[in-house]
């Protein structure tokens, strides 16, 4: 059976499986990313051990090797990670010799998940707002995700919402990020309070915690705001919400479609739907790149 080897390689931990060509995931252990050049060869031993696992599960080797990386990404070199910290690595130095390979983007690969198989799978054009520790947005148009002139389309975590407010840690002010990440949204929770929350737990105290309320109206909003903007913009068919926060459902998706509509004064806003593929999105995108390098 054909099956190829999907890698989705976060900034701190990578995950990995084998996907068939009718889709089903063997998914295997996360592993450490470690950085810079240390993280090059880490990414190469995990797909190493990928493609031997395949070898002794299907009898042959992967029809090749898909691999969504965050940064500035192109199909086949990771050009630039902060966080990862490597520069300029083609996409060959992250698999074994020899089997054909491609790289994506870590969002706009979730999103061209979402787009095929998730959320987005009847839309052509959306947005994919996965919604974790950051903010990233994958722009999905005609069914393929757009990365803009330099690779840095969908930085939608960066575009201000308001003028005069508090200062990201990208050095700019008003970012979305700074008041809708789960990281923002516990850490402004414990400004106000001294505690110590996750961004769940915020979530889950809004009926009687009026700090956590206030932290989360301040967030949706300024979710409501990034969102008029985008629509207004590229007036997409479907916004699909993912990342951690997402998974809270109707507690974020219902306040948030009500600020949306309130913001939106001659037009309906676009239905906002929560992402279909979870944690997954990432590697099962890896596994499309993959099919498309096995042509
Ligand atoms: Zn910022």
């Amino acid at each position: 059976m054909k099956y190829v080897v999907a890698l989705d390689v976060g900034g701190t931990t990578m995950k990995g499986g084998l996907v068939t060509g009718s889709g089903e995931v063997t998914a295997f252990d996360a592993a450490p990313t470690g950085r810079a050049d240390e993280a090059v060869a880490l990414v190469r031993s995990y797909a190493g051990e990928l493609v031997t696992a395949g070898m002794a599960a299907f009898g042959q080797p992967p029809a090749a090797v898909g691999l969504a990386v965050p940064g500035i990404v192109t199909a086949d070199t990771a050009v630039y990670s902060a966080n990862i910290g490597w520069r300029d690595v083609p996409v060959s130095a992250f698999v074994p010799e020899g089997l054909p390979a491609m790289l994506g983007h870590d969002v706009r690969t979730g999103g061209l998940a979402e787009s095929v198989l998730g959320a987005g799978r009847d839309e052509g054009d959306f947005l994919f707002l996965p919604i974790g520790t950051g903010i990233a947005g994958a722009i999905v148009l005609a069914g393929e995700p757009y990365g803009g002139s330099g690779g840095w389309g969908g930085e939608i975590g960066h575009a201000p919402v308001w003028p005069d407010g508090e200062k990201c840690a990208c050095g700019q002010i008003g970012c979305l990020e700074t008041y809708a990440s789960a990281a923002s949204i516990a850490r402004r929770h414990a400004a106000r309070t001294g505690g110590r929350l996750t961004a769940k737990e915020v979530v889950e105290r809004i009926g009687h915690d009026p700090d956590a309320r206030a932290v989360f109206d301040d967030a949706v909003e300024a979710l409501a705001i990034s969102l008029a903007g985008y629509t207004m913009l590229l007036d997409p068919a479907v916004i699909v919400i993912g990342g951690g926060l997402g998974e809270a459902g109707p507690a974020l998706l219902d306040p948030l479609r009500e600020r949306l509509a309130a913001r939106l004064a001659w037009r309906s806003p676009p239905p906002i739907r929560q992402a279909a593929l979870g944690v997954q999105a990432g590697m099962l995108g890896a596994a499309l790149l993959a099919w498309r390098a096995a042509g």
